[in-house]
């Protein structure tokens, strides 16, 4: 029998407000347990919620790049469940009327494009946590998280395979970056991913019996995990076995999913209306003062840098991916309107220098261990990309625009480029500094070259015969001992213009 999969995916999305959803507390990750607490969030008797503002705007944010309608009249709801991280006995959510509804997002896995429809985003608070402690055999509550905002987004079942499950996590990831709503750092847990997975013969319209997998930290993860789901739930409908409805988990150590716990149903749950919250009308007039603050979306931001700098589509797409890049590439480009270049002369070479040169160097120094001792207090490692951070990057945009400016007008040449960029990364020195003290500039000059050529030409007489007797290869040989010779600061093009010329070619 052949199968179709069918995946939805909900996402839990940590909203990086300064407090938390319905109290003062901070939303400072990884500070000492229960010290971000107050009677609101630890659920004690008597206290009343109060809905966060910033929340509600960053979730309205949200739904409108993710293409959807606002909500205006929207209710909070309590989900009742027990459980020792969440100290009120219900957590409260939206259900009968979320915020957000009716949006979609479009993906793009090898050659097809393809939209995925978001049914729904609601805002809600995070439960606290459990430390389980094995050294004890004890487990203990920190309710720092507790009541942090999230904003959990659910697509329609439109996915067929893991990669395209990989395709619209990472392009929700980049929007929610984007938009500056969310951190998106998997590690920590402030971008969780549930996707739930089911088979159906081919042909058949009605859904088979679908199987949650529970928070999933990586792209990686979600990816082995999908797929090893989809060998079992072949292997049991093959045997002529029946699908469970559960909640599964991903072990990254065995490779394998195991159940969790027996699927609830909403109606578990006893959704109603908190009491405690007014009903929150979200005004048109609001949400377009909203809409007027949505930054540049990934994919207009990658054909307006094709279009305005002249960029490779590799270059755009490696600039829009991150905005600390994007930051860094535009701030040089002004530097260089400053020297004079217009955008498109200089945006390439620029793009160039940022995507393939900085991002190598970052690269290698994040492999140095202690290296980040060394660089400045904002520098943060990007979980998902393994990288520094490109705004902790010690080569200011107009050093380096210093550095692209010279190569540019030929006054050192390739390999020298490479060198100092490499030593201002390493020493935060100027390229001019540099260029001066270690005597780098390019030799342009012609009796300088000209007098290197004929030493170089007393020593060789024997390639210089052979050269005269027509082997043209030898002229290559001539030019790297002339560049050898004069410490690889001479001017190739002048080098190979002048021996041709000595040479009588
Ligand atoms: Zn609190």
């Amino acid at each position: 029998m052949i199968y179709e999969v069918v995946i939805g995916v909900e996402v839990h999305a940590q909203l990086r407000t300064k407090s938390k959803m319905f109290c003062g507390c901070g939303t400072m990750f990884g500070l000492t347990a229960n010290s971000q607490t107050c009677p609101v969030c630890l659920g004690l008797p008597g206290t009343l919620p109060v809905i966060n503002q910033a929340a509600v705007e960053m979730a309205v944010r949200t739904g409108l790049a993710l293409n959807c309608a606002i909500g205006a009249h929207n209710r909070f709801a309590r989900k009742n469940y027990f459980y020792p991280d969440l100290p009120k006995g219900y957590q409260i959510s939206q259900y009968e009327a979320p915020i957000c509804e009716h949006g979609w997002i479009e993906i793009i896995t090898g050659d097809s494009k393809k939209k995925i429809r978001i049914r729904r985003a609601h805002l809600e608070e995070d439960a606290g946590k459990s430390v389980h402690q094995t050294g004890t055999n004890s487990s203990r509550v920190d309710l720092n998280r507790a009541g942090t905002p999230l904003l959990e987004i659910v697509t329609e079942p439109d996915m067929r395979s893991a990669d395209e499950v990989v395709a619209y996590l990472k392009g929700l990831r980049e929007t929610l970056i984007y938009q500056d709503v969310c951190d998106g750092d998997m590690e920590k847990g402030n971008f969780r991913c549930e996707p739930n997975l089911s088979l159906r013969p081919l042909g058949q319209k009605e859904y088979g019996t679908k199987v949650e997998l529970k928070n999933i930290n990586s792209f990686k993860f979600v990816k082995d995990a999908i797929e090893y789901e989809i060998k079992r739930q072949t292997k049991v409908l093959n045997e002529g076995g029946k699908i469970q409805q559960e909640t599964r988990l991903w072990n990254i150590d065995r490779e394998e999913t195991a159940v969790m716990r027996s699927k609830e149903e909403a109606h578990d749950y006893r959704y109603f209306p908190d009491p405690d919250l007014v009903p929150l009308r979200i005004s048109e007039e609001w949400s377009d003062q909203v809409k007027s603050t949505l930054a540049e979306l990934p994919a207009e931001l990658r054909s307006r840098l094709e279009e305005e700098y002249g960029l490779s589509e590799y270059s755009a797409g490696v600039l829009a991916s991150d905005k600390g890049f994007l930051k860094y590439f535009e701030e040089g480009v002004k530097e260089g309107e400053k020297l004079g270049y217009s955008k498109i002369e200089v945006g390439k070479e620029l793009a160039n220098c940022i995507t393939v040169d900085i991002r190598g160097l970052t690269r290698m120094m994040n492999r140095r261990p202690g290296i980040t001792e060394n660089l400045s207090p904002a520098l943060s490692r990007d979980p998902v990309r393994e990288e520094i951070r490109p705004g902790t990057i010690t080569v200011s945009a107009k050093n380096l625009m210093e550095l692209v400016d010279k190569k540019m007008k030929g006054e050192i040449s390739g390999p020298t480029y490479k060198a100092v960029l490499e030593e201002m990364f390493n020493t935060r020195k100027t390229a001019a500094e540099i260029i001066e003290t270690k005597g780098l500039k390019q030799v342009s000059d012609e009796g300088a070259i000209e007098k290197i050529i004929e030493e170089v030409l007393a020593k060789n007489p024997a390639q210089v015969a052979q050269f005269k007797e027509g082997k043209q290869q030898v002229l290559g040989f001539l030019v790297g001992q002339v560049m050898k010779a004069s410490g690889g600061k001479a001017n190739p093009a002048k080098v190979n213009e002048l021996l041709k010329k000595k040479l009588g070619a």
